[in-house]
């Protein structure tokens, strides 16, 4: 039994990290003082191979498993708690294809979406509330050879720049909750760049955190829809969004990971430097302990993340596979851990800071306030603690 990560796998942390330096972090706090959407993210993203990772290789991806995708993530997050929400979003999109798309489907959009050049969105959540399920409205009507998708989804994440999207709607309002759903899978795009007929954005989210990340309402008017793009089998939705978040959750994770040992290290540099009562602040017992904390708390999140991903890892996607209790817990837990920490440490860096931890000249307000949509979306940590508690 291994317990250390691998060569190739400390070599992409050191890659990524240079990268994220190098390429990501500069211009990072004036894009989030602007909320400007940055585009060039998308490229670098593209360009390193980072919206590759879990991808087979088979469709043009690097195959390294989501432990490397969780690592590559820490260290984007590590330097800006947005970049991870591109390429999170993207994974999210794509995973109902793998899980469940047949080969053609995968055929049509895993090449494009496998290799980066295609992004993708995934858009589940309506105004009824992302929690529950049960009030989708969104509904996709059969015509002939094709489905017709009307309804709005609200705050997707790369809902604008992506090229591909999968969508939640209900097929059979008749039917039990866990039945009335399908996942289709649909080009956003013209080749101009245009959205096609049929789709189109509303609402674009002005929010605390996450200030560039592109967060918007998805708007579905008559888009017509092969039926051949249907994504697994009529009504199997419920199932393939279930087993999408199990394999999604440790990314989010990831961001919550990056961007607290990201604060972190800002809060030791600072307490190491900030002279009061004639001392370093490291030195004053009453932060000492609290940096103590925060590396504790960092670690430990690390280490249950990483075990989640190496168990995830191994699993099967395949919609036929069943993910036993303890596999599912394994991905609330630690997506619910890293999140909770992630918010606290950046909180206690933004105390060692003092005042100037207040305002925006310095570092850690950004990473306290884009820490807290982690304990939020991809299933607030009040669901992790539903579905973690059932399993016991
Ligand atoms: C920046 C951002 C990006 C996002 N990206 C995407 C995306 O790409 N795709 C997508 O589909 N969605 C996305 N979302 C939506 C996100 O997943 C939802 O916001 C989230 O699931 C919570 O749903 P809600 O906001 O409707 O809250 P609600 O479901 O209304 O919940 C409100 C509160 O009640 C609590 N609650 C609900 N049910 C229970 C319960 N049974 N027991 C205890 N507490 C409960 C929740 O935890 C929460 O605190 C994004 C959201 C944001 C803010």
């Amino acid at each position: 039994m291994q317990y250390e990560l691998t060569e190739e796998q400390n070599m992409l942390r050191a890659a990524v990290r240079k990268i994220a330096e190098e390429q990501i972090k500069p211009g990072v706090f004036e894009a989030d003082e602007a909320e400007r959407w940055r585009p060039e993210l998308i490229d670098i993203l593209r360009d390193n191979g980072l919206l590759s990772i879990e991808f087979p290789k088979e469709y043009g991806g690097e195959d390294a498993g989501l432990l490397a995708e969780v690592i590559a993530t820490e260290e984007l997050s590590r330097v800006d708690g947005t970049v991870g929400n591109i390429s999170a979003g993207h994974t999210l999109g794509a995973l109902p294809i793998l899980i469940a798309a047949n080969d053609d489907v995968k055929k049509r959009f895993l090449p494009g979406i496998s290799t980066g050049k295609d992004l993708c969105t995934f858009g589940l959540t309506e105004t009824s509330g992302g929690s529950d399920v049960a009030g989708f409205t969104t509904r996709a009507e059969k015509k002939g050879n094709e489905y017709l998708i009307n309804g709005n989804k609200i705050f997707i994440s790369n809902g604008t720049y992506a090229d591909v999207s999968t969508v939640y709607a209900v097929t059979d309002p008749a039917k039990p909750q866990h039945q009335k759903a399908t996942v289709f899978a649909f080009r956003m795009k013209n080749p101009d760049g245009s959205f096609v007929p049929g789709y189109s954005v509303g609402k674009r989210e002005i929010k605390m955190g996450l200030r560039t990340a592109d967060t918007v309402e998805q708007v579905y008017n008559d888009l017509h829809v092969p039926a051949e793009d249907m994504v697994g089998k009529e009504g199997q939705a419920f199932a393939i969004m279930m087993k999408t978040l199990d394999f999604s959750r440790p990314v989010i994770a990831a961001q919550a990971l990056g961007n607290a040992q990201g604060a972190f290290e800002e809060a030791v540099a600072y307490a190491k430097e900030r002279v009061v009562f004639g001392k370093p602040i490291i030195q004053h017992e009453g932060i000492g302990f609290m940096l103590a904390d925060m590396a504790i708390q960092i670690e430990s999140a690390r280490q249950l993340l990483y075990k989640a991903a190496s168990v995830l890892q191994e699993l099967s996607k395949d919609i036929n596979v069943r993910l036993t209790p303890e596999q599912v817990r394994y991905s609330s837990m630690c997506k619910c851990y890293a999140t909770d920490v992630g918010m606290a440490v950046t909180t206690n860096a933004v105390q060692v800071f003092g005042g100037y931890g207040y305002c925006r000249d310095y570092p850690v307000e950004k990473k306290m306030r884009d820490a807290k949509v982690l304990q939020i979306y991809e299933g607030s940590n009040e669901i992790q603690r539903l579905v973690i508690s059932r399993t016991l």
